[in-house]
């Protein structure tokens, strides 16, 4: 087993992931390149971090 890139369905920081707000703990996936903290959440407008 090489490259590690084989686990779906586990929770862990892939590519991508997901970014959560710390205020309310509204999760959101997003895609590379779209950091976290340019996200703001959706539901309480606080900025978002990585999950
Ligand atoms: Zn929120």
């Amino acid at each position: 087993m090489s490259g590690g890139r084989g686990r779906m369905g586990g929770r862990g920081l892939g590519p991508g992931g997901e970014c959560v707000c710390p205020n309310c703990g509204y999760r959101v996936s997003h895609s590379r390149g779209e950091p976290c903290y340019n996200k703001t959440c959706p539901k309480c407008g606080a900025k978002m971090t990585r999950a």
